[in-house]
């Protein structure tokens, strides 16, 4: 019998499962965790092999002063109201630290991304959980009434896509008493972002990653906007060097060519609407989606209308799609969209398993 050396409610949890990866050297079609297909800027690249090793050496900038006032150039906000983390998960959980205890609760419409839950029950907090309505309507009332420290937006949506109007956004905004966060993780992909909310609601956070529109999963970089003086009670639960010196260098680097970002934005949108059609054709229902991702039904008479059957039968051929095993989505697929030999091998895939 082993020893407790936890705390009971971490002996009771179940932790985050994240997507598979693949072993070193294999070679696997992945549209399973919403990278982007397409590599870093070569701008990313070069500030990579330049990098001085004297920045190796010494402690990063606690700041990211200079990735903050990149991030101020670009998305023209003062770069004061901008704190970094190491990805947006690492924001995420700085928040939820801030704010989350037993009595303040977590509140998010469901089904959306799983950490927010994890996160919760590591504060001992209620993670109050308010399901969408149909076609991904949101529950405004319900979550208002639900009186959260924090309420987690993610917009656009995983796993859905959809992304939630500007006007919804506006009316929790207003009517919170607790923090808003607005987890725009996919807003490169999207045709509108809520970042104008942060200068109208002194409760507003908007969370931003270069995991997914920069192709920069690996760095490790996100980033949150919002008022300094917000932001002054989330620096206090932040680890101080939490983003290193290479992920500050690279990260503004990345930022720094839109051009480029732009161009891999348009190509993977172009490929969204074919890869939908397709799948269309195919008898798929397919969900409206702002993101480099969509959310699937594979039809009845495919391998009797199952989802885990036809995500085991894409492993089997080295190709990996998201299988989430929970009521509402058990039904469903997510799949990323891919390069367009990608998604061309994906579609070959599923008509033979048709
Ligand atoms: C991918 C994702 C994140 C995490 O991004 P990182 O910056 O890589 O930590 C956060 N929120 C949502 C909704 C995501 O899909």
């Amino acid at each position: 019998m082993a020893k407790r050396y936890f705390r009971p409610s971490i002996e009771a949890l179940v932790g985050y499962q994240p997507g598979e990866q693949p072993k070193p050297g294999q070679s696997i079609i992945k549209l399973n965790t919403n990278e982007n297909p397409y590599p870093p800027s070569p701008e990313a690249i070069a500030a990579l092999s330049s990098l001085d090793p004297e920045t190796l050496r010494r402690y990063p900038d606690p700041y990211a002063t200079s990735f903050r006032q990149t991030v101020s150039d670009v998305l023209n906000v003062p770069s004061d109201w901008v704190l970094v983390g190491n990805g947006s998960d690492d924001i995420l959980n700085i928040i939820i630290r801030a704010c989350a205890e037993p009595g303040r609760p977590v509140v998010y419409p469901s089904p959306t991304y799983v950490l927010y839950r994890t996160l919760s029950q590591l504060q001992l907090t209620e993670a109050v959980e308010i399901p969408y309505e149909t076609d991904f309507q949101l529950p405004i009332a319900e979550l208002i009434a639900a009186q959260g420290a924090v309420t987690f937006i993610a917009t656009p949506n995983s796993p859905s896509g959809h992304r939630v109007a500007t006007a919804d956004l506006r009316q929790l905004a207003e009517q919170l008493d607790g923090l808003l966060v607005i987890d725009e993780a996919y807003a490169d992909f999207a045709e509108e972002t809520a970042l104008a909310l942060v200068q109208e609601f002194d409760n507003v956070v908007i969370s931003r990653t270069l995991s997914k529109g920069y192709g920069l999963a690996g760095l490790r970089l996100g980033f949150a906007i919002a008022n300094p003086a917000l932001l002054a009670g989330l620096y206090k639960v932040r680890d101080s060097y939490s983003v290193d010196a290479v992920a500050i260098a690279v990260g503004a680097a990345a930022l720094r060519d839109q051009a480029y970002k732009d161009d891999c934005i348009a190509k993977v949108r172009r490929d969204r609407i074919f890869l939908a059609q397709s799948l269309q054709s195919l008898n798929f229902k397919v969900w409206p989606s702002e993101t480099n991702f969509l959310l699937t039904r594979p039809p009845r008479n495919k391998l009797q209308g199952n989802a885990e059957a036809i995500y085991l039968a894409l492993k089997q051929q080295n190709i990996l799609v998201r299988y989430f095993k929970q009521p509402g989505l058990d039904d469903k697929l997510r799949i990323t969209v891919g390069t367009s030999a990608q998604n061309e091998a994906l579609l070959m895939a599923l008509q033979r398993l048709a």
